[in-house]
């Protein structure tokens, strides 16, 4: 059985690139570049990625430079955030 690099299913996400959105699963996704990395902001829900070791992250909109949705990502954000800190036992 030989391997062949470029032999992968369709779905698989590959190395840096994102082709759905994680959390509404949406494929119109936004590149944005901030200079040293590409993100990937979501137009369906307003929520920025980034790829990090092989993992989607949640980014953070203040860090989220070259973004121009910076205002909706924050307040996307802020309501996430808030909502995980009061449905979260603390600590958990
Ligand atoms: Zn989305
Ligand atoms: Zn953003």
């Amino acid at each position: 059985m030989s391997t062949i690099p470029n032999a992968r299913p369709v779905s698989a996400p590959r190395l840096g690139t994102l082709v759905r959105c994680p959390e509404c699963h949406s494929t119109e996704l936004e590149v944005v570049l901030d200079g040293c990395n590409v993100n990937f902001y979501c137009a369906s829900c307003i929520r920025c990625w980034h790829i990090e070791l092989n993992r989607v992250v949640r980014i953070d909109p203040a860090t989220c430079y070259g973004c121009a949705h910076v205002n909706e990502c924050s307040a996307r954000f802020a309501s996430d955030h808030r909502a995980e800190i009061e449905s979260s036992p603390v600590g958990a």
